[in-house]
């Protein structure tokens, strides 16, 4: 069943030459709106997406109207409703035209088919097991390391944005689209130093809406190493039994960038309210990445500046939080 849903190099080597993951990547891409009417007509349904930007002061968030996203930014992520549907990263339950590519041994690349980026993946572990970073950071260098050429990839905690959280997976997008990896100008002055040595650099940064931290090396022991240490302070400071809730980027070129966003809370007020107030907005990796997906048409609208702010304010930590998991990550 399994290698069933692996296209051959053969099969690929039709759209490019197969010669790294990240070309493999980019001819599955190919391959699959050829072959699958769904992917191929909500791809072209991308070109005539909406964006609005909202500038602040020396960086910007990019608002996306995506009526796609609908069932993903809504999704019911209680342990009941998990339970009772099947699930749709494994490999049995995938639909019959969706097709992937092995990847770090134990991950199957597979197209998304509600796609927030011009190319966008999934990247299902192969057994079903539930997301969790904390053991999977590796595979998560590794994963980006390998798509580095071209992609980005990004994590979402179970209870942070992560629509099967019973099953371990990463997503790539297209690389500097999203605007937190263009933005290394104004995060370099807006960061506070927690390490600087010749192997790795590791930050908190505030005064950017969302308040994180970034690794910065091409040692992969290391970038381990301090994340775990980082993940460690985080659990701490804010009392998490679970894994704290956070989204990760990881970007590579020569090395490694992982951006981790520590989060205060899932979703804001806005998305629970009813009428008037409610925008259906689900923030995640990418929306901390300062892409911000709106499903319905009425929030792209209507949503303004201080609704981002706001937004933000709910659902990542506070700057005395940054400071004390910095404080604690030092000691
Ligand atoms: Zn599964």
């Amino acid at each position: 069943m399994r290698n069933s849903r692996i296209v051959s190099d053969e099969e690929l080597s039709n759209y490019l030459e197969v010669n790294s993951v990240t070309n493999k990547t980019k001819a599955l891409f190919l391959h699959q709106i050829n072959n699958w009417e769904l992917a191929k007509q909500n791809y072209l349904d991308l070109n005539s997406i909406k964006k609005k930007v909202f500038e602040f002061n020396g960086f910007k968030i990019i608002v996306q109207f995506n009526q796609g996203r609908i069932v993903s930014s809504s999704a019911k992520v209680d342990i009941k409703s998990i339970e009772e549907r099947p699930c749709f990263l494994c490999t049995n339950n995938l639909p019959a035209e969706q097709k992937g590519i092995l990847c770090n041994n134990n991950y199957l690349i597979l197209l998304n088919p509600f796609p927030i980026f011009e190319e966008h993946f999934t990247i299902p572990q192969l057994e079903h097991k539930p997301q969790e970073i904390y053991s999977n950071f590796i595979d998560m260098l590794n994963t980006s390391k390998e798509l580095g050429e071209r992609y980005t990839a990004f994590y979402n905690g179970p209870k942070c944005g992560a629509s099967a959280p019973d099953h371990m997976h990463f997503q790539a997008s297209l690389k500097n689209i999203m605007p937190v990896e263009n933005e290394l100008n104004y995060i370099y002055e807006h960061s506070i130093e927690l390490l600087n040595d010749e192997k790795v650099r590791v930050a908190a940064v505030i005064n950017y809406l969302r308040n994180f931290f970034i690794i910065e090396t091409d040692d992969k022991t290391l970038a381990n190493e301090e994340f775990q240490k980082l993940y460690n302070s985080i659990k701490e400071i804010t009392s998490s039994d679970e894994e704290p809730l956070m989204n990760i980027i990881a970007a590579y070129s020569d090395r490694w960038r992982i951006y981790i966003f520590p989060r205060k809370a899932h979703r804001p007020k806005q998305f629970f309210a009813e009428g008037e107030d409610k925008i259906l907005l689900s923030p995640a990796a990418v929306d901390f990445g300062g892409l911000l997906i709106t499903p319905r048409k009425e929030d792209f609208e209507k949503i303004t500046k201080e609704n981002i702010i706001d937004i933000f304010k709910q659902t990542s930590v506070d700057e005395t939080t940054i400071e004390k998991i910095s404080a604690k990550y030092c000691k």
